[in-house]
């Protein structure tokens, strides 16, 4: 079925840090939505999180030019490697920005097909709205979610332990590689993309109170800032929001 789809992307600095450390990437045309969100001090995790969301809208110009491309998960993978490359190389070349590294998460929408495939590395998320229920489609790469999944005390180790947030993979890092999935994306469905900026703030009951209601991405994507900012805003909040219409 052919896909065609509208998109807003919004961040914020939040109520507690001084920079905004994320990025985001809206590509209408070319059907490429992002979120990174950098770590690193000073002024490195923006850094990292632009490198991110830039090289991978470089890699998919590249194959459009090229192209219709074929082989979408091997394209992906491309933008991982090579943003990994981008940051590696650039922490390794200025002192300042030695500890910098990201997250990043994508959607990738082909118009002509109706394919749909989401990526992520690291702890920021993808959600699927459909039909009045809310389905988290990524599985954070961190320790307190790894914990959960082996069984070992559930989503509450995220808030207990000092080292819940700690991530198992990101970009810049020893472990940086991608989850790739091709997922199902029909007209009426809404994807919201985000960091944990987002998700630490707003229990998943409240992100689909704030996302259901038939508001615009761009006024979704602001309603849900305001969502994490009344929530206390303690870090860095960024969202993506994507509608799908019949093409
Ligand atoms: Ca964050």
């Amino acid at each position: 079925m052919k896909l065609d789809w509208e998109a807003a992307g919004v961040t914020d600095v939040g109520r507690v840090r001084r920079n905004d450390e994320d990025a985001y990437l809206v590509d209408t045309d070319r059907g490429l939505f992002a979120v990174a969100d950098g770590v690193g001090g000073s002024r490195a995790g923006e850094v990292a999180s632009r490198l991110a969301v830039d090289t991978a809208a470089e890699v998919l110009a590249e194959a459009v030019l090229a192209g219709a491309p074929d082989d979408v998960p091997g394209l992906i993978a491309r933008m991982f490697a090579k943003a990994n490359a981008a940051i590696v190389e650039r922490a390794a070349s200025e002192a300042a920005l030695g500890q910098m590294a990201t997250t990043l998460v994508l959607l990738y929408l082909d118009r002509a097909s109706g394919g749909a495939w989401i990526a992520h590395c690291g702890d920021s998320r993808v959600y699927r709205w459909r039909g009045g229920a809310l389905e988290r489609l990524t599985r954070d790469h961190s320790f307190a979610e790894e914990l959960a999944r082996a069984g070992g005390g559930g989503v509450s180790v995220r808030a207990q332990s000092p080292f819940g947030h700690v991530l198992t993979r990101c970009l810049g890092r020893q472990d940086s590689s991608p989850d790739i999935r091709d997922i199902d994306a029909i007209p009426g469905d809404r994807f919201l993309l985000c960091c944990d900026g987002l998700t630490d703030m707003i229990p998943e009951n409240d992100l689909g109170n704030l996302l259901g209601p038939r508001l615009s991405p761009a006024e979704s994507g602001r309603r849900l800032i305001d969502g994490a900012n009344a929530a206390g805003g303690k870090d860095n909040i960024t969202a993506v929001v994507v509608d799908i219409a019949a093409g």
